[in-house]
């Protein structure tokens, strides 16, 4: 017999599953400059190489499952108790957690802003919880009075995006500090800081102010942008010790592996140097957005890594027409692009395609 079998066979897959919304990853094309993910275009460190290296070669062992090392050293560099601490094979994995640690029933509900990150309704949705968005305001940013109504009894988790991906907007601790006293203490409130390194706006909240004096926020941060590991998949939760531990628990055995452990001790070792990488994306992301500015898009201002173009329906036609120019940008239909600020000659790649955007 020869051409296609076709298996009919019945399973019990969920069929909600039909409707979840693919992760959609930025793409990467050969001979064209990515300005999709939000990556630090620099290699990692040379130290953090030679950890790699060197972890490489017991990778005939399965990895520490407690995380031992690293838990520490982070407690340490963040000065918190390790019992305070969750690593998670990323932090996209540990906004998963976070759903399954906080919702059983389909009825239970995550809220969030939206445009936020796009793995937020995807967590929920594969959790069984339901969404519940909040739209961002005028200005691009979270409406924490609007969550903060949003948040009901049925509520069991909210995310709060802080620089938010893709608008590059903060939430001010003033803000935040609002939210925290409106909502029930039994709602978690996750601030995810995943561009936190980039912040420089005083205003700006940082949840590390605020853990100590609310055991229902949890701070989520990452080693995969301005500590260049996004390829080795680690993250980290700061809350209180039972969110921790609850965290742990829904993790899968083993997420985080023996070579990502170690390269992010060595990354906190090399947090000086790292940090100070962080510089040039700071300067470069003012001279971007002026340039957009001038230029006549709407680009609200960013703390973080990228620059946000609120472009509606134009926003596929900027994508192909920057593609065209081999650059790689991130599309979200209808709203608009988000494009990592990287070095100036990317930044000016980038600017030259845009300048040239008749659309
Ligand atoms: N949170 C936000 C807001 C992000 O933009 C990202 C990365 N795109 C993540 C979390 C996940 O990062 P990672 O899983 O690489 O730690």
């Amino acid at each position: 017999a020869s051409g296609t079998v076709t298996v009919t066979f019945m399973t019990q897959i969920r069929p909600d599953l039909d409707t979840l919304p693919a992760y959609v990853p930025g793409k990467t094309i050969p001979g064209a400059i990515k300005l999709a993910s939000n990556e630090v275009a620099l290699p990692p460190t040379p130290k953090v190489l030679a950890a790699i290296a060197e972890a490489a070669t017991s990778g005939n062992r399965y990895p520490d499952l407690a995380v031992t090392g690293l838990t520490a050293r982070l407690a340490e560099a963040r000065g918190v108790a390790a019992e305070r601490i969750a690593v998670g094979c990323g932090s996209v994995s540990l906004c998963q957690q976070l759903v399954q640690a906080t919702c059983r029933e389909p009825e239970e509900e995550v809220v969030f802003a939206w445009r936020s990150f796009e793995a937020y309704p995807i967590v929920t949705q594969i959790g069984g919880a339901t969404i519940r968005t909040v739209p961002i305001d005028a200005e691009f940013r979270h409406d924490v009075d609007a969550m903060a109504a949003a948040v009901g009894p049925r509520t069991r988790l909210v995310f709060v995006c802080s620089p938010n991906n893709p608008t590059g907007t903060v939430v001010t601790r003033a803000e935040l500090e609002r939210l925290l006293g409106a909502v029930p203490q039994n709602v978690l409130v996750a601030l995810d800081e995943a561009y936190h390194e980039y912040v420089t706006d005083p205003d700006a909240v940082d949840g590390m102010d605020l853990i100590d004096a609310h055991p229902n926020l949890v701070v989520l941060r990452t080693f995969s942008k301005a500590y260049r590991l996004a390829a080795l998949r680690v993250g980290y939760a700061i809350g209180s010790p039972e969110v921790a531990t609850a965290l742990r628990k829904v993790s899968s055995p083993f997420s985080v592996s023996t070579l990502a452990q170690a390269a992010a001790v060595a990354a906190l070792d090399d947090e000086e140097t790292l940090l100070a990488g962080c510089a040039g994306v700071i300067e470069e992301r003012v001279r971007v957005r002026d340039a957009l500015l001038a230029a006549g898009f709407t680009v609200p201002p960013t703390q973080a890594n990228f620059v946000w173009l609120a472009l509606g329906e134009r926003t596929a036609p900027f994508a192909a027409h920057c593609l065209d120019h081999k650059v790689v940008v991130r599309p979200f239909h209808p709203d608009g692009v988000r494009v990592t600020v990287s070095t100036p000659e990317e930044n000016d790649a980038f600017l030259a395609a845009a300048m040239a955007f008749e659309g």
